[in-house]
């Protein structure tokens, strides 16, 4: 590891949140690490090209209200374009740069044949009506059709959106297309060209990585302790995952309350109870601990399965974990993954731990232009070598570089994704 990141002591400097630039300096940590060549930097640094949208929606109390929304296309040489669309107030344009160009390394690094995109719109979905959802969903897919489409840009869930939403994007396409196309989208309900496994895809990831990373360790996942920040799709579900595994999931947290019992959380009860109450808050059995907290716990396995910026130059020293595994995209600051490599925890990055869920995304799509589908089992085994491949290439790869697992990840990806460009051209 060279030391030109290195960073100052945490209270000596404010740490630069911002995450395209926190993408860029990533980037270029290893492109300089595998010698990329100057032009191809200049071009992976930027989005190839990104879509601004004002997005007015008719509200039920009859008021007509704009929404900002954005589709970001960072890189198409390995394939169409692929990437989730998020629904969050603090979306901002920076944010779904980094995401697009996340996506890129992510479906290079496991090997499917994408390139990366990113979406979003600048809203609280909590806070509007399913209706006033529709036609904000509807609204912001008519305006990104031009840039969309089965061979061209496959948006999918992220944060706050689901297969509902992902079947309007594909209704409202089909409308405008005349022709029912549902490979412009993946993360669709089953009966409706979904896959089976999708909804799991990225927790199940997650898991075959960990599986992985343990044996790398030399550790028995049937004897870890897991932390778990985020109880959303993916974390939800790798906590119960982890538990069918025998490891002992003793905290999780949502956006609201956490939870920690250290003889281990029963996962289906809290998953049940979350349904019901709406929150893990006061989950019988448990005693409360901040979000924050569950990040700092003495534990195994940590699992960030939230939002970015989450292990930052304020927490690093305090993380107590073995390994950090990103199920949620940039949750770890470039420093803190510094300060983290020093103090010898293992960093599985987002864009192999998470790429479980655009893994099957692929599947989804590759099943939909087939009208052909798999059953589960074929789909959880295809998701298995694919993510033992992958965490084999990026293990080697950072091994032979002499870097940490991200920047191993990272030249992987770059080394896909430049020789697609080199083999291509520059058109014209
Ligand atoms: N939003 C997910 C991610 O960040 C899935 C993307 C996809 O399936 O295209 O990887």
């Amino acid at each position: 590891m060279g030391t030109a990141r290195l960073p100052v002591s945490a209270t000596s400097i404010k740490e630069d949140l911002n995450s395209f630039r926190i993408a860029m300096r990533q980037f270029d940590y290893a492109a300089e690490k595998c010698g990329l060549e100057p032009g191809l930097c200049e071009v992976l640094r930027r989005p190839r090209r990104a879509l601004s949208l004002s997005l007015p929606v008719k509200m039920d109390d009859g008021s007509i209200r704009v929404f900002e929304g954005f589709r970001v296309q960072h890189n198409s040489a390995r394939g169409p374009c692929k990437g989730g669309i998020r629904y969050h107030p603090n979306v901002t344009f920076d944010e779904l740069k980094a995401l697009a160009m996340w996506m890129t390394w992510k479906c290079a690094i496991v090997n499917i044949p994408f390139g990366g995109a990113k979406g979003g719109i600048v809203c609280d979905p909590h806070k509007l009506s399913r209706n006033e959802l529709e036609r904000l969903t509807r609204r912001y897919t008519y305006e990104i059709s031009p840039l969309i489409g089965p061979d061209k840009d496959i948006p999918a869930p992220d944060v706050y959106t689901d297969a509902q939403v992902m079947a309007w994007i594909m209704d409202t396409y089909s409308m405008t297309h005349g022709s029912s196309a549902p490979g412009v989208v993946t993360g669709k309900p089953l009966f409706l060209g979904g896959s089976l496994g999708r909804n799991e895809a990225t927790a199940r990831g997650c898991l075959f990585v960990i599986r992985a990373a343990c044996e790398v360790m030399g550790t028995k996942l049937n004897e870890a302790t897991v932390a778990i920040q985020g109880f959303g799709n993916a974390g939800s579900i790798a906590a119960r995952l982890l538990s069918q595994d025998g490891a002992k999931i003793i905290a999780i947290s949502d956006s609201r309350a956490g939870v920690l019992n250290h003889s281990g959380l029963t996962v289906p009860e809290l998953v049940a109870y979350k349904a019901k109450t709406g929150s893990v808050a006061n989950f019988p059995g448990s005693t409360a601990i901040s979000n924050e907290a569950v990040l700092e716990l003495q534990c195994d396995i940590l699992i960030p399965a939230a939002l970015e910026n989450q292990i930052t130059l304020q927490n690093a020293e305090r993380v107590q974990a073995r390994v950090v595994v990103e199920a949620a995209n940039g949750p770890t600051t470039p420093d803190a993954d510094l300060v983290l490599h020093n103090r010898g925890i293992m960093v599985i990055p987002d864009v192999l731990a998470n790429a479980g869920g655009v893994t099957v995304s692929y599947f989804e799509w590759v099943q939909d232009l087939q009208e052909l589908f798999w059953d589960e089992d074929d789909v959880n085994r295809r998701l298995e070598r694919i993510m033992v491949k992958a965490f084999a290439d990026v293990h080697a790869t950072a091994r032979k570089h002499n870097v940490e697992m991200r920047t191993g990840a990272y030249i992987l990806a770059i080394d896909r994704v430049a020789n697609a460009m080199r083999t291509r051209g520059i058109w014209p």
